[in-house]
């Protein structure tokens, strides 16, 4: 399925390790999983070259797999622990999913294009990510049967808080998600305070494709 790496690829990787430093991203156990993970499984055949770069890419059904630095940055904010039970928010090529699931007990996934998500779980299998749980279906409305969580993040901007996500999270949980209707959204941490209320806490501008409702009519 996917080319062999080119030899400068262990470079490329310890290039992008030490730029995600640089920019802010200091979690040992993060950078960890994410120098494990081979970038290039997830991308597309015309962009494999640029598997290690610090971009998004464009991956099948017009969706994007997230920039590395921001993939970083979202896994940080959400504070796991090898205890952790995380629901995310649009699958796409899978691999937030797979850091996550590196760092955490049990990852459920959700996404509402057919193609994205079986391509994903082809992933999944090849690297064995056995704590991977997914489901094609609408993200918006969570996963009910398998809530509270622990960890929630959101990987499509939603226009508004999200309030039916911070709903199935345990009162101290963590969601992390990009805000906003317009190309520019806002990322946010919302940290439970134990009493059923929310510290909202604003990371930087980011740009995801929406959060879209309903699950996608095409393949
Ligand atoms: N984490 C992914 C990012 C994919 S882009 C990666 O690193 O590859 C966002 C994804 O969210 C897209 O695949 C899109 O189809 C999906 N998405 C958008 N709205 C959704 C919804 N309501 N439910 C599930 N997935 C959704």
């Amino acid at each position: 399925m996917s080319k062999p790496p080119p030899e400068h690829e262990g470079e490329d990787r310890a290039k992008l390790i030490l730029a995600l430093r640089e920019q802010g991203v200091s979690d040992v156990k993060v950078l960890g999983a994410m120098e494990k993970t081979p970038r290039e499984i997830f991308t597309p055949d015309l962009f494999k070259t640029r598997s290690w770069e610090d971009s998004a890419l464009p991956i099948a059904c017009g969706q994007t797999i997230s920039q590395p630095y921001i993939v970083g940055l979202m896994t940080q904010a959400l504070t796991l622990d090898r205890r952790s039970r995380v629901l995310e928010i649009g699958t796409g090529s899978g691999y937030q999913t797979a850091i996550l699931s590196r760092l955490s007990r049990l990852v459920y996934t959700i996404e509402r294009y057919r193609t994205l998500m079986a391509e994903a779980e082809a992933r999944f299998k090849t690297l064995q990510l056995v704590n991977v749980i997914t489901k094609f279906g609408d993200g918006g409305e969570g996963w009910a049967e398998q809530a509270p969580f622990d960890r929630i993040m959101v990987t499509a901007a939603a226009p508004e808080e999200p309030t039916r996500l911070l709903a199935q999270l345990k009162p101290d949980g963590v969601l992390v998600a990009p805000v906003g209707r317009g190309p520019v959204q806002q990322l946010i941490r919302y940290a439970g305070d134990g009493a059923g209320g929310f510290l909202r806490e604003t990371l930087c501008d980011v740009r995801f494709v929406p959060l879209l409702d309903g699950v996608a009519r095409e393949l």
